[in-house]
């Protein structure tokens, strides 16, 4: 099958073509991202295979379908950036990659959990320049402090599982509470009172209308004061200007973020010799108490082969069967898992 790949990365293209080893697919490698402008560049090919900060919405799909795109595949769990009820209107088939590797994700969150509380992010550069004073370092003992998990999927188990092997008593708030979770002692509460309770929350929920700025003035009001907040689901969980004002105040004492509400103008690319135009971002990177990383929770080589695993299978289903494996249908807009 014919597929146009948008938003390529030298890795992309080298799993994605380790993967499709003897299957007869064919590629057409894209640098850019999928927008309306460049949509006319898949005229002609059946499968689109897109990534989290492509634009795939109604018009995109209108000029894709018109094209004779009938399958778009796109390399993330997550598909919040796909409109599809507009993909089942145009006939268009949408796939997705429901788990690759949740530990990537899982792990990259407890990276960021250790190096706000112990700074090494900070460290690392004092003692390069010579200086090994520790003033301003100071961590806390991981044991014994409460933790508290927003979505208890793949992901969120797996946080809940290595916190608590540091001792962590887990909290936890989804609307569909995991016996996993129940069975390791973990306590299921509303996010207005997990918040409240939790010295450290890690949001691991997708992004929906019920979960868009779900930490906003209100939650962060409601936060234990120099409570640690990590964000590796979709920017948007969180409203970027309530946490820089919650960061001000001092009511958030840590902030990692590996995802962005407006990362689609900024991740993936190399900007450093650009002038950065978003002012609230600039604002986030003069914090010391905050990491960024840009969306690379996921980047690891068991994810990406499994990304690209998934995704050639979805795509030699459809070509065989009509059908993929994945699919991602309109009537789950409401409850994506
Ligand atoms: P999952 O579907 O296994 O789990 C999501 C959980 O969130 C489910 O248990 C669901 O019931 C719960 N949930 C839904 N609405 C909720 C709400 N209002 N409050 C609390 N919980 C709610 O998904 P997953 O594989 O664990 O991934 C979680 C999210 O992580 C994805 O949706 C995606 O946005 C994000 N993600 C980020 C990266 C990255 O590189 N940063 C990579 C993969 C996934």
């Amino acid at each position: 099958m014919d597929v146009a790949v948008f938003n390529t990365r030298p890795y992309d293209r080298q799993f994605l073509e380790a993967a499709s080893q003897g299957t007869g697919h064919s590629f057409m490698w894209l640098e850019a991202r999928l927008t309306a402008q460049t949509a006319g560049l898949a005229a002609g090919f059946p499968a689109v295979c897109v990534f989290v900060n492509d634009t795939v919405d109604a018009a995109v799909l209108e000029a894709l379908a018109h094209g004779g795109t009938r399958l778009v595949a796109t390399r993330s769990a997550g598909f919040n950036h796909i409109d599809l009820k507009a993909a089942a209107r145009l006939g268009i088939t949408v796939a997705r990659v429901p788990a690759y590797s949740p530990h990537a994700v899982a792990e990259h969150a407890i990276a960021m959990i250790l190096t706000l509380n112990r700074k090494t992010h900070r460290a690392y550069n004092r003692v390069r320049e010579g200086n090994f004073a520790l003033d301003g370092l100071l961590g806390f003992d991981m044991v014994g402090k409460s933790a508290g998990i927003i979505g208890t999927g793949e992901i969120g188990t797996i946080v809940a599982r290595i916190l608590a092997g540091f001792g962590c008593q887990i909290l936890a708030s989804d609307p569909m509470p995991n016996p996993a979770l129940e069975d390791m002692g973990a306590v299921y509460l509303p996010p207005q009172e997990l918040v409240a309770r939790a010295d450290i929350i890690s949001l691991h929920c997708p992004l929906t209308p019920a979960t868009r700025h779900l930490i906003d003035a209100a939650m962060i009001g409601r936060m234990k004061r120099g409570a640690m907040l990590i964000n590796t689901s979709r920017g948007a969980v969180v409203d970027t200007a309530a946490v820089i004002a919650g960061l001000k105040s001092g009511q958030i004492g840590h902030l990692g973020l590996d995802v962005y509400e407006e990362e689609a103008d900024l991740f993936f690319e190399d900007l450093s010799g650009t002038v950065l135009q978003d002012d609230l971002f600039a604002r986030l990177l003069t914090f010391p108490n905050v990491l960024i990383t840009g969306h690379q929770a996921f980047f690891t080589t068991e994810a990406l082969t499994a990304i690209a695993e998934t995704t050639i299978a979805n795509i030699g289903s459809f070509e065989t069967t009509g059908a993929v494996i994945h699919m991602v249908s309109a009537d789950r807009v409401a409850q994506p898992s």
